[in-house]
């Protein structure tokens, strides 16, 4: 069975990020307003979204 690589549909991105603000689906921004590269998510994101799995 072929391994398929995460890239832009991280499971992450179906929570809102408490950190910066993306609404489900928009990648995260940082800081400065830059879009972070893809599949990447801010950690907060990723425990909201592991939170919200076990909630
Ligand atoms: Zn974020």
């Amino acid at each position: 069975m072929p391994r398929r690589e995460p890239t832009i549909h991280n499971p992450a991105l179906v929570v809102t990020c408490p950190r910066c603000g993306s609404v489900p689906g928009a990648l995260c921004y940082d800081t400065r307003g830059s879009r972070l590269p893809e599949g990447r998510v801010h950690r907060d994101r990723a425990a909201a979204h592991r939170d919200r799995k076990t909630a």
